[in-house]
């Protein structure tokens, strides 16, 4: 098979990684992909927001199965357009992505199914919401509507603090994203990620992970992209799992498809977890990053074949092979994210590294640069490693770690801290 990965992230990387490994790929091609993915694939320089551009390069290269990685081109209707035109693809339409691109949606699929989730309000205009938080007091969540980055969520500890987030957001703070505003109960508990596949009816879990957002050790100071990640997640027990799939996945995929818009790829259930009860806290249409980077070191070459039943609509007769095992990823970022970073540093040191089934370095924001590495993100590394227990994944990934040379960058060093306490 010819297959080609859109993305150019750490997720895309250790999805490159899992797919080369398997025997039914002949060719693989990335676009745009990274420094890393370079050494293991193809890289193609286009536009993976536009249908067109994709479908030309799907044509000129007899691509015959597309993984869509990001949220951006799902929401823009690329998948759509490649179903339109024949082509296989992992990924769900642009209305199903609504799952992630509109709170809102979410919580009315979620109403209509009866799925366990924060209560709600959902505003167009700055005095009513402002009225419902006075009647609902603090602390409460505001959300931006439409998608913004992760930074479209205010956990606001005051009603003050709640109004000023309002008037924030209907005066324009995240442009279009907050033209509607969602207000939710603030839910107590512990955050865990549920990573399912669906194929539009049959629905297949594929691992469990909990990632790190904050910057600072003992997660403190600002929210990033994800400073790291692990699986699976202690606190995501069988059974929790199982409720989760029963009572909140299960039926919102059943109301999706029952709106004439079935889900077809992966489905990232964020949970927050309290007394062994599980309540959705949003969805995401794409795997996380870096918790993709965790899974597929865990699954391998069969990720591949798990993702190609799912667009085949073939999930009933799929398997994961679980192995006993444990994964963590540790980011190297470049001093001074999330906010101003240099970029252009120069990372040694990594050829020198193991890379294998228990070893990887997945490049996020990195470019070859004559013989260079160079870093031009803020995420640029994520160190990977598996182990039969999480201590010792997290050994070797701090051992990798501590073999690059990069006095441009850092990491958190207490990576998987709760699972390992
Ligand atoms: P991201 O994509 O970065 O996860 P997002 O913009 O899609 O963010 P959410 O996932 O809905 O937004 O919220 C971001 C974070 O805020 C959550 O991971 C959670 O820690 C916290 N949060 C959101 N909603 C609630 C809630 N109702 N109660 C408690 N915490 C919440």
């Amino acid at each position: 098979m010819n297959i080609l990965i859109l993305g150019a992230g750490g997720r895309e990387h250790a999805l490159a990684w899992a797919v080369v490994q398997n025997p039914k790929c002949d060719r693989l091609i990335v676009a745009p992909g990274n420094a890393g993915i370079e050494a293991m694939a193809e890289c193609a320089s286009l536009d993976i927001e536009d249908g067109g551009e994709v479908i030309a390069l799907v044509e000129a290269e007899a691509i015959d199965f597309v993984i869509v990685g990001p949220e951006a081109p799902l929401a823009k209707g690329v998948a759509d357009r490649l179903r339109d035109a024949g082509v296989l693809v992992f990924g769900p339409s642009a209305a199903a992505a609504q799952l992630e691109a509109s709170k809102a949606f979410t919580k009315e699929i979620c109403d209509a199914c009866g799925a366990n989730t924060a209560a709600y309000g959902h505003f167009t205009d700055a005095a009513s919401a402002r009225a419902y938080v006075q009647k609902q007091g603090a602390p409460i969540v505001i959300k931006a509507d439409g998608l913004a980055a992760g930074k479209g969520v205010i956990i606001a500890e005051t009603v003050a603090e709640a109004e000023a987030a309002i008037n924030d957001m209907f005066g324009g703070a995240f442009g279009g994203a907050g033209a509607e505003v969602v207000i939710e109960e603030f839910m107590e508990g512990e955050e865990a990620s549920f990573f399912v596949l669906c194929d539009g009816t049959d629905v297949l879990p594929m691992g469990t992970a909990q990632d790190h957002k904050r910057v600072g050790e003992g997660d403190t100071g600002p929210n990033t992209g994800g400073m790291g990640a692990y699986s699976p997640a202690p606190v995501l027990t069988a059974q929790i799992a199982q409720t989760a799939l029963d009572q909140i996945i299960k039926p919102c995929m059943d109301e999706m498809a029952k709106r004439g818009m079935p889900y077809q790829g992966v489905l990232y259930a964020g949970l927050m977890i309290k007394d062994g009860v599980p309540r959705l806290v949003e969805y995401n249409v794409r795997f996380g990053d870096p918790e993709c980077q965790v899974l597929m070191m865990r699954l391998g070459a069969q990720a591949m074949d798990l993702m190609h039943a799912a667009a085949q609509g073939r999930l009933a007769d799929a398997r994961v092979n679980w192995a006993d095992d444990h994964a963590i990823t540790v980011v190297m970022a470049a001093k001074g994210y999330p906010d101003a970073y240099e970029k252009g540093t120069v990372i040694g040191g990594l050829d020198a590294l193991p890379e294998d089934s228990s070893n990887m370095v997945f490049h996020a924001g990195t470019r070859r640069e004559g013989g260079d590495v160079v870093a031009v993100g803020g995420r640029v590394l994520n160190v990977t490693a598996r182990g039969a227990s999480l201590a010792e994944a997290r050994d070797r990934a701090y051992a990798m770690v501590d073999a690059v040379d990069w006095d441009g960058g850092f990491c958190r060093r207490d990576i998987g801290w709760r699972a390992l306490d």
